[in-house]
């Protein structure tokens, strides 16, 4: 799709972990420009460089550096606003940007479960879009990206949802540092450690896939019946969460079957050829060892998912280990996946 002039965004919470990674993803895209930055008022009023403390390894755009840091109020003159804002006050403030007319694209918890909110992961349920249409926002809306965990799973469990049905899940996640925020975990809490808890990310693995894999139901989504039980630990890997999956399935398959149904996945990102999508959303590896953060964590823009280690089992039917980057796939780039689609199919 081409794109004659590009569209003006604005991110909230752009200081942030997640922020820095909205601007890099941002700075060259094809179809939006950043107009504006915001966080809060420690930060507003300065400039963006002297307001960040950049941690990336890509350069901060120069674009950027020099943009004035604004509050989060609604006197934008981006009409697309990405939030990367802290949970503890995104609530309020993505909902006063949606009732003035702001499209709010939101990687934080506080709408997520509300009835008219998408929960949206683009190769999943595009067509929860239509959920915007019974917001009450005066021409505004909010859109939501899911939990940095759940999507890397709920990616790999589309197809076997698809194609055999889902009876049961249970996971056991390895997730980055970069997933706590800057400057996150204290270094003695984590090196030479793993921390076998994270605050509320387990009731968001079992409770977040229900709705993505739910049915719109014309106002509402219907959740899907799924039963998942989660464990979360916060392990010293930079970025990239590694998740242990078992399945029961509905239908009996073979190991053939669901890695060809995989390597096979495709959805509507592909469809449209989006700027942000994968070439292919799944990766299979074969080789034992594999996926691991380090080396596979970036494979395709770092917006793929990486499977491995497929094998039987003596509980479950199924077995294996899942690799998402956890602050593109699962935070910023995603994000912007949600806002390429809702371009592509109109809603912008
Ligand atoms: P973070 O590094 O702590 O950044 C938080 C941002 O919110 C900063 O820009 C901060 O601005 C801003 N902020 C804080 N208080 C504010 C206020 N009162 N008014 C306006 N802005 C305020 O957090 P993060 O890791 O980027 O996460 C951001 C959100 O994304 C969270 O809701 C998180 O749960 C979610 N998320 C994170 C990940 C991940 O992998 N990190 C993945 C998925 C979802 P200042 O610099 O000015 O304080």
């Amino acid at each position: 799709m081409e794109i004659k002039s590009k569209i003006q965004v604005a991110i909230l919470g752009a200081t942030g972990s997640v922020g820095q990674k909205f601007i890099s993803l941002l700075s060259d895209h094809a179809w939006f420009e950043i107009a504006e930055v915001a966080a809060s008022e420690r930060s507003a009023g300065k400039l963006y460089k002297q307001a960040v403390n950049w941690i990336l390894s890509t350069p901060l755009p120069d674009e950027v550096a020099n943009l004035e840091v604004k509050e989060c109020e609604p006197n934008l003159k981006s009409k697309i606003v990405f939030s990367g804002l802290d949970s503890g006050v995104a609530g309020p403030i993505e909902e006063n940007f949606a009732k003035n007319g702001y499209i709010v694209i939101s990687n934080s918890k506080n709408h997520r479960m509300d009835r008219d909110v998408p929960l949206l992961v683009p190769e999943i349920n595009a067509d929860h879009l239509e959920l915007i249409k019974t917001q009450n926002y005066n021409g505004g809306c909010i859109v939501t990206n899911p939990n940095c965990s759940t999507i890397g799973m709920v990616i790999s469990l589309k197809p076997l949802y698809d194609n055999f049905g889902l009876e049961e899940v249970n996971v056991v996640t390895m997730q980055a540092l970069s997933g706590a925020g800057y400057p996150g975990v204290a270094s003695l809490d984590i090196i030479d450690n793993i921390i076998p808890y994270i605050s509320g990310e387990e009731p968001k693995l079992e409770s977040e896939p229900l709705k993505i894999l739910g049915h719109f139901r014309q106002n509402h989504i219907q959740d899907e019946e799924i039963k998942i039980s989660a464990q979360c630990n916060r392990v010293a890997v930079i970025d990239g969460h590694l998740e242990c999956v078992q399945v029961k399935l509905k239908k009996k398959a073979t190991k053939e079957e669901i890695i060809k149904i995989w390597k096979d996945f495709s959805a509507e990102p592909q469809k449209y050829n989006l700027p942000s999508a994968p070439l292919r959303p799944i990766y299979y590896f074969y080789e034992d060892k594999y996926p691991q953060p380090r080396i596979h964590r970036d494979i395709d823009k770092g917006m793929a998912v990486s499977i491995g280690r497929l094998r039987e089992d003596k509980l479950f039917d199924y077995k294996f280990v899942v690799l998402s980057h956890n602050t593109n796939r699962g935070a910023a780039g995603g994000a912007i996946l949600c806002a390429e689609l809702m371009k592509a199919k109109g809603y912008i």
